[in-house]
């Protein structure tokens, strides 16, 4: 691959050494950063210039959790709860009938949303209900050009099978030919498992298959404390981590854990377990308050996610405005009712930045590669186009990336070096190919599923 520069912009590195330049160049080799500073010059003769005047120069935004393959049914459950219609719907029907090519379809037009609107790695939580399906969805990230943590999952076909005291591991065969034959070797791909908590499985499953993930090296993501069981089927054990309080440790990523104890939650981050809040859901849905204030408290930082996709929108900016102001709410609320007045703000809108993107990192187990523009690291970049009307005279550029700019103002977008968004256009060409068939896919669910919508 020839080398790229993308020069004169404004650079929001994340990263501690390098900082925030003005006016700076970025130089990708071979989809690697390898420089970062001003007057750059390249010597390959066929090497790409790309124009940043006017444009903030930042890391592509990490999703920790989110499940693509929700893309074609999105806008039906925006006014579900967890514990009724999604349960019951989502989980309970239309999971069930997803065919191989829904999953493709989801997850293709899922991924292309995210990198149109600037997150160029997520983890995609998905829950095949064939080998066939895993496969397609697996199709789906890397025809749509993103890098992905692809997550097996219990499977959609049977809730009450997988997801009510499931006594039923993952289907730990399928796992291990997908991964050999579609992801080991992929430079974008790496394998995640999607685990259930101890509140939706019996204790020697959720053990034996957190042990499977370890095997694999694979990133154990586990739905947790996402609900408030009712009292007459009060268990200690369904509001912490149970039987996984002894085994936990930095490749175990939590998504939710809105009712875990302060407790819980230091015993976890002390033993380096990353959380994913995914506020815009879990305050619809009636998850509870997100984790963030509690993870903060433990001295740990959490990982932002988009997660139901069929109930929000799929670009991460919404979530890092979403989950920070809720948090500086929270974090308000005491001292007014104490009758002080709120005179300074504790999270920033840099750490929010920094929790839609090298926190994203941490909890992928990424860090290494990606999260930061730093030499030495892949080139995932974004460039913000800071000279619109709407986010011009961009003052602040950090401020203007988290609180002004839309999806729209992505104007460029690398995965690993390559261009994949241009001029605020997907270069993609399957975004028009594939549409007829990803709406057909989107009313046919739908419709089989009996909405009343
Ligand atoms: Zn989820």
């Amino acid at each position: 691959m020839a080398e790229k520069l993308i020069q004169n912009g404004t650079v929001v590195s994340l990263d501690p050494e390098v900082g925030d330049l003005e006016g700076a160049d970025v130089l990708v080799d071979d989809g690697e950063i390898v420089e970062i500073g001003h007057g750059l010059t390249t010597s390959e003769s066929d090497a790409a210039v790309i124009d940043a005047t006017d444009h903030i120069v930042l890391p592509g935004f990490v999703d920790s959790h989110i499940h693509l393959a929700q893309t074609q049914v999105r806008g039906i459950a925006g006014d579900w709860s967890l514990m009724n219609e999604y349960f019951n719907h989502m989980l309970g029907n239309i999971t069930g009938l997803y065919r191989a090519e829904d999953a493709y379809l989801g997850g293709l037009f899922g991924g292309l949303e995210k990198l149109y609107t600037g997150t160029t790695t997520v983890l995609d939580w998905s829950y095949p209900n064939s080998l066939e399906h895993g496969e397609r969805a697996v199709d789906a990230l890397r025809d749509a050009g993103l890098r992905a943590v692809y997550t097996y999952g219990p499977p959609g076909d049977d809730a009450a099978k997988w997801w009510f005291d499931s006594d039923v591991g993952l289907p730990e065969q399928h796992i291990r030919d997908l991964y050999d034959e579609k992801i080991r070797d992929d430079d974008l791909l790496s394998l995640g498992l999607g685990l259930r908590g101890p509140d939706f499985c019996v204790d020697e499953t959720a053990r034996g298959d957190l042990e499977l993930a370890r095997e694999l090296g694979a990133v154990a993501s586990i739905h947790m404390g996402a609900a408030q069981w009712p009292s007459s089927e009060y268990n200690p054990d369904y509001q912490g981590f149970g039987c996984l309080s002894d085994v936990l440790g930095p490749d175990v990523n939590v998504a939710h854990g809105n009712h875990f104890t302060q407790e819980d939650i230091q015993h976890a981050v002390d033993q380096g377990v990353s959380f994913s809040a995914t506020p815009e859901v879990e305050m619809q849905m009636g998850h509870g308050i997100p984790v963030t204030g509690k993870v903060l408290e433990a001295g740990g930082r959490v990982a932002w996610g988009v997660d139901v996709c069929s109930s929000v929108s799929g670009d991460m900016t919404t979530q890092m405005r979403v989950g920070l102001q809720t948090q500086r709410m929270l974090a308000n609320q005491p001292q007014l009712e104490a009758g002080e007045e709120v005179t300074e703000l504790g999270l920033t809108a840099r750490d929010t930045l920094e929790m839609a993107t090298i926190e994203g990192a941490r909890a992928l187990g990424l860090d290494d590669e990606i999260g930061t523009l730093t030499p030495g690291k892949r080139a995932d970049v974004v460039m913000v186009d800071a000279g619109d009307f709407m986010t011009a005279p961009a003052h602040d550029p950090v401020q203007t990336v988290v609180f002004e700019a839309n999806p729209h103002h992505v104007d460029t977008v690398l995965v690993d070096g390559e261009v994949v968004k241009a001029d605020g256009e997907l270069l993609n060409p399957k975004r028009e190919e594939e549409y007829d068939r990803f709406v057909a896919s989107g009313r046919r669910l739908v419709e089989e599923a009996g909405l009343d919508l």
